[in-house]
């Protein structure tokens, strides 16, 4: 069963139609790429899965069951985790506690109300280096970080705490080529830990190395969709 799946989902507002009669799936350990350029309706696909917004036409399914996000709380509370691309991250707080940020909205703080100082330093430091950023200092301010390493930051702490979709709104967007690789290497982190990941972008030079699935959007239609083993080259 796909973890998300719409089907001939609509979206309008007002008299404009900013999604018409999309479909997709997203998949455990499987990367699903949006592309399409500025208003494709990218943003509102995304709000939809979000619990921003919610569709107007269509079925939304999570795990097979209709659904309808009365909130954003309620779609974090389905295990579905949303990395915007300039909210990720608050700039002057400290590595540590920008990952440990909005965990009180997805685990109620919890077991990790008893937590130290301390502990949540060694988690946060710990969590990076598994997925392969290797800070000295998590106490440095999270804006001294690279666009990349913060966006990993973000992702990283989604995975921590718990998500099964990870929905990333132009995660490369900003970076320049070393960056948008750090960032690639970890959506496939994130993807081998078996997490459903729906990566939207406009370049089709980062959705193929790393994506299972791509839908190209133009004015709110899919007018592409391809599963990559179904992608056949004729020899
Ligand atoms: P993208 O993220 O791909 O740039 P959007 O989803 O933001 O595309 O927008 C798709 C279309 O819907 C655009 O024509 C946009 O102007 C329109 N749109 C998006 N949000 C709203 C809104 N809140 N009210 C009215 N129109 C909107
Ligand atoms: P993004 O860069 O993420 O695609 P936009 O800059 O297109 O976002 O939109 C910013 C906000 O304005 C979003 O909440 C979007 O829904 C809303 N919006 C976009 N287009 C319109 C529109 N034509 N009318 C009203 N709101 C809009």
């Amino acid at each position: 069963t796909a973890l998300v799946a719409l089907e001939g989902a609509g979206k309008r507002y007002g008299n404009i139609i900013a999604l018409r009669d999309v479909t997709m799936d997203v998949h455990a350990g499987q990367v699903t790429c949006v592309l399409g350029d500025n208003g494709a309706g990218k943003s509102t696909l995304i709000k939809i899965i979000a619990g921003l917004h919610q569709h107007s036409d269509g079925v939304m399914r999570i795990n097979g069951e209709e659904t309808v996000f009365d909130s954003p709380r309620d779609a974090l509370g389905a295990g579905i985790a949303t990395v915007y691309q300039d909210l990720a991250v608050v700039p002057l707080m400290p590595v540590w506690r920008n990952f440990f940020l909005g965990s009180e909205l997805t685990v109620g703080w919890g077991p990790f109300a008893r937590l130290d100082v301390t502990a949540m330093k060694r988690i946060a430091k710990e969590e990076l280096f598994e997925m392969g950023i290797d800070l000295r200092d998590v106490d440095q301010p999270i804006g001294t970080l690279s666009g990349g390493e913060r966006q990993c930051v973000a992702i990283a702490r989604a995975v921590y705490f718990g998500a099964k979709v990870l929905i990333l709104d132009e995660p490369t967007a900003a970076l320049g080529v070393k960056q948008s690789g750090v960032v690639l290497r970890y959506i496939m982190q994130a993807k081998n830990r078996g997490l459903g990941v729906v990566f939207i972008t406009h370049n089709p030079h980062h959705a193929f190395p790393v994506g299972d699935r791509f839908m190209v959007l133009k004015r709110g239609r899919s007018i592409g969709n391809h599963v990559k083993d179904e992608i056949s080259i004729d020899d």
